[in-house]
């Protein structure tokens, strides 16, 4: 058997201008963040998503971060999360003093089950942090008003969703305050970066504040005041302008990006249904209310076992396909939290069948269908 060249799981490229506008970002000379790369990238965002004010951070974790510290927390209050979601989406409000309280998923959406949301309020919830799994977002309209209800803050961890929609609106625009990130496994990528939408007006100043290590910095970059000092607890979450560069060039390709990512996400649908349904595979569910922003293409097998021979078979026809998050109310913190194994037993389950297929920009035509045949030809079940 000849070895073919291997697919990746994921492969970050150059789009556009990248190097072009990285060139020119040096040449102009300020580096440091906040100039024009920063203002042109974000003034995109916000056009492009709600016209709400957005800010570049350096990761996603850090815009979390800063809408954690936004929040006041203090000892004892509690957000609550999806088990299934990466860790930065309860790690951001641990490390600022919340309790993480788990909350199982949908097994159609893998998003956060919302039926399952208000018998984890208490008292202490402040913040219900939510993850649009693959692009796909969650059910908006349940948690939106359940939050409004009981005066808790809706964050959206957008890592996925930049550029899908629920009815109509863009993920990112739909919470109190939203996370975007960068990462070079995302949709759009610099390698790291990340940005904040402020969907609350109110908020804003506090923080352009948080993300300045807690200063005034930028009202004194505006001119409004004549020197800058310490007002708040805050973390330094500003990109240098070459991340901003970066960040500016792949999203002006958004559309470009977005559309080669639908197109082999939909290949990948209706090329695999008849093997998939005949085998018992489960494919992505898209509710009609979502438009995804096809961040990732997976599939669920009947077992763990199953899974791994999977993982093998497309190994050895040098495909690297992986599995996905492993729950976090069973890792070592989510314990130190008081979260049982068995919580949510839908999370754990789907964990140990989840394999995610290759799913990036320039896969090409002939890479997706050596994966296809690849998938068709399994049979090991
Ligand atoms: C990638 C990811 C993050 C972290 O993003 P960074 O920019 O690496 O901090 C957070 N949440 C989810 C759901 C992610 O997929």
């Amino acid at each position: 058997m000849t070895t073919p060249v291997r697919i990746p799981f994921n492969r970050a490229t150059l789009v556009g201008k990248e190097m072009a506008y990285l060139t020119q970002a040096v040449e102009h000379g300020q580096l440091a963040g906040n100039g024009p790369w920063t203002n042109a990238a974000e003034q995109l965002l916000q056009k492009a998503l709600s016209m709400n004010p957005t800010l570049l951070t350096t990761s996603c974790t850090s815009a979390l971060e800063v809408i954690a510290l936004s929040l006041g927390l203090t000892s004892g209050d509690e957000v609550i999360v999806p088990s299934f979601t990466y860790v930065s989406s309860a790690a951001a409000f641990s490390a600022h003093g919340a309790r993480p309280i788990f909350v199982d998923i949908r097994p159609d959406t893998l998003n956060i089950d919302e039926q399952m949301i208000s018998a984890a309020i208490s008292q202490r919830t402040k913040a219900i942090c939510v993850t649009h799994y693959g692009g796909v977002a969650c059910n908006m309209d349940v948690i939106g008003p359940l939050a409004a209800e009981h005066g808790i803050v809706v964050v959206e961890d957008n890592a996925h969703g930049l550029f899908g929609s629920y009815r109509g609106v863009p993920l990112g625009s739909i919470g109190d305050f939203a996370a975007l990130s960068f990462h070079a496994t995302k949709n759009f990528t610099s390698g790291q970066g990340g940005a904040l939408v402020v969907n609350r007006p109110a908020s804003l100043e506090n923080i352009r504040m948080i993300r300045d290590n807690g200063t005034n910095r930028s009202a004194f970059e505006r001119g409004e005041v004549s020197a800058y000092t310490w007002k708040t607890q805050g973390i330094n979450a500003v990109p240098s302008e070459l991340i901003a560069a970066v960040v500016l060039a792949q999203l002006e390709q958004r559309i470009k990006i977005q559309e080669r990512r639908s197109q082999l996400w939909n290949r990948y649908e209706s090329q695999l249904a008849q093997w998939a349904n005949e085998h018992g595979v489960e494919m992505p569910t898209v509710p009609p209310e979502c438009e995804s922003s096809h961040h990732i293409f997976h599939l669920i097998l009947s077992d763990q076992w199953c899974r791994e021979r999977f993982i093998t078979h497309l190994f050895n026809r040098g495909i690297t396909a992986v599995s996905h998050y492993e729950p976090l109310h069973n890792s070592p913190m989510g314990s130190r939290f008081g979260a049982k194994n068995g919580q949510c037993p839908v999370a754990e389950n789907r964990a140990r069948r989840l394999v995610r297929l290759p799913l990036f920009y320039d896969l090409s035509d002939d890479e997706q269908a050596v994966v296809v045949d690849a998938v068709i030809s399994f049979n090991s079940f």
